[in-house]
């Protein structure tokens, strides 16, 4: 689409083109030609034509205003800022100055625009980011001034410093309350890789009370110098496209959605398509829901005329003619219906084996029962050496595997590694959807031999792994000594010094060894396919009926270097 042509996935494209789209994702395609008579193959490289095709055209590239998100711990201020904020249009003077929630607002700050993203919190970023959509410029950190650095502030810093591109702020909030402590806040920043400005780094920090408005001024100057040297850039001349933040179906309007215009001018008639949907621009509301006739980039703005109701992250794009836009739709709609967009493909321990060559960084989120293991972990993680492959802890915190790890990992293309956690249920149907992987471990030298082998790309593992067998859980008994499965062996056998896992749909969600194996009353050392038998694997304890416990041995072998 963005060179113009719409071709479903069968159609025949021009070689030139082919190769363009293979640069762009890292590919080189070559042709391959039978000399006639001769009977030979003649391989040659497509050679890419330079310069690809333009979207923006360089002359026509206006400065733009910043997309703001803001991010932080529950409690510091996020949503309170962001209604200060909102409230300076009304200070201001400006006609109609109260915002509608729409999504996304923008406000004039001495004669240069910012638009916020009203939805605050790294979820909500991430898990546009995993739709593939990078709206936002700066992240606004939010902390309070008198509870510092907490779990979701790391988390937060860490989602942001996975997105390429985004600027990291920080609003130091609640400066008013007694327990304050400014240089505190500064340090932990410090030591999460941000240091402050006047420490003489990189990253901003603005002390605000979103409660008593004081430095809310300073805020807004301090994005708009950020932006500047950002030097964001778009041309309201180009096809126009955008990226859905939010939709709803309104009554009387139908299905509607507050889409951040990220390059051209969208306007009133134009035929787009948007997610799997066509349409045509009925109308456009502002953040003040108010009528406007266009929409230039980095503005919010409601639209109205979509036939079907499109995803946060989907992308709008502006069509020549409500026909192509139309066609494109119905083959968006078939494909989902025959079934054919299937999950994306992500980074797995084995795949990025297979492709060492190409692959240079093996990206992980690492989830901790205790920070001792953590520390531990990512201490030897970072010794492992590779010429080949580097690797890059994007997140490692205490806790069990949750949906918004899963989200950073598709986003980042990264494996979610859990050591003696369990994966929360949303996360179990996420990682399916996202395609991503979770590999559990209970056992040190496990889980490093297995990362040193996905980055050596040729070490043997130290320990090879054998399913000897699996149980299906029939029922879920509380017991006085706890929870416990009540199986049926499936295939193979369960023993009792085996280790084992629980999958539920085929994905795991706790790995660990049998803490007891029981026929009846009586505590067996193995059970055989056939029979039914009660199953406790360490401290787990939501069997759900249908999970199925993998049993495994880890088999010690020769280690050939
Ligand atoms: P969020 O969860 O990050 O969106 O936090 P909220 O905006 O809901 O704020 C949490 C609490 O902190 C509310 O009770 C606010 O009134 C209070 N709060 C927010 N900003 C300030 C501030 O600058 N000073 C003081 N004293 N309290 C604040």
């Amino acid at each position: 689409m963005t060179y113009n042509i719409f071709a479903n996935v069968n159609q025949t494209i021009e070689p030139d083109i082919a190769a363009k789209i293979a640069e762009n994702h890292g590919f080189v395609l070559e042709k391959e030609r039978r000399e006639k008579g001769a009977g030979v193959h003649k391989v040659e490289q497509v050679i890419v034509a330079p310069p690809p095709p333009v979207i923006e055209k360089e002359e026509e590239l206006k400065s733009r205003a910043p997309i703001i998100t803001f991010m932080g711990h529950v409690d510091h201020g996020k949503t309170t800022l962001m209604d200060a904020i909102r409230k300076t249009r009304v200070a201001a003077g400006e006609a109609g100055g109260i915002t509608q929630h729409i999504g996304a607002y923008s406000v004039d700050h001495k004669g240069a625009k910012i638009t916020f993203i009203d939805t605050p919190g790294h979820a909500a970023f991430t898990s546009m980011r995993a739709r593939g959509a990078n709206v936002t410029d700066i992240v606004v950190l939010v902390i309070a001034a008198d509870d510092g650095l907490m779990p979701q502030t790391i988390e937060a810093i860490n989602h942001a410093k996975a997105a390429p591109h985004v600027k990291i702020m920080v609003a130091l909030n609640k400066i008013d309350l007694p327990g304050a402590n400014i240089d505190r806040v500064k340090k932990q920043l410090q030591e999460r890789g941000l240091m402050p400005e006047d420490w003489g780094g990189e990253t901003i920090v603005c002390p605000v009370s979103a409660t008593k408005g004081t430095g809310i001024d300073h805020l807004l100057e301090m994005m708009t110098l950020q932006a500047e040297v950002m030097e964001l850039k778009a041309s309201p001349t180009a096809t126009p496209r955008g990226t859905v933040i939010e939709a709803q179906v309104e009554a009387g309007r139908g299905p509607t959605a507050t889409v951040i215009v990220q390059m051209g001018t969208l306007k009133i008639g134009d035929p787009f398509i948007c997610g799997d949907y066509s349409g045509k621009v009925k109308s456009l509301l502002d953040d003040r829901g108010q009528p406007v006739r266009e929409a230039g980039p980095s503005t919010p703005v409601r639209v109205l005329g979509f036939t079907g109701l499109p995803n946060a992250g989907d992308e709008l794009l502006v069509m020549e003619s409500e026909r192509s836009s139309k066609t494109l739709s119905d083959e968006r709609l078939e494909a989902k219906r025959a079934n054919k967009l299937t999950v994306p493909q992500r980074a797995t321990l084995e795949s990025l084996l297979e492709t060492a060559a190409g692959k240079k960084v093996l990206r992980i989120v690492l989830k901790c029962d205790t920070q001792g293991s953590l520390e531990a972990l990512v201490g030897a993680l970072q010794q492992i050496e590779s010429k080949k492959i580097d690797l890059e802890i994007i997140h490692s915190a205490v806790g069990p595997i949750s949906e918004s790890d899963i989200l950073l990992a598709s986003a980042s293309d990264a494996v979610v590694v859990g050591f003696n956690v369990k994966v929360e249920s949303t996360a179990v149907p996420a990682a399916k959807r996202e395609g991503v992987q979770i590999k559990l471990y209970s056992i040190i030298y496990e889980l490093l031999d297995q990362i040193k082998e996905a980055m050596a790309g040729l070490l043997e593992p130290e320990h090879r792994e054998t399913v000897i067998g699996h149980a299906e859980v029939k029922q879920v008994f509380q017991l006085s000594r706890g929870i416990v499965a009540g199986c049926l062996v499936t295939d193979g056998r369960v023993s009792r010094t085996a280790r084992a896992r629980v999958l539920r749909k085929r994905q795991p969600v706790y790995d660990g060894g049998l803490s007891t194996l029981r026929r009846f009353q009586d505590d067996v050392k193995e059970v055989r396919s056939g029979l039914e038998c009660g199953i406790k694997l360490g401290d787990f304890s939501e069997y759900q009926v249908g999970d199925v416990i993998e049993c495994y041995q880890l088999e010690a072998i020769a280690q050939k270097l």
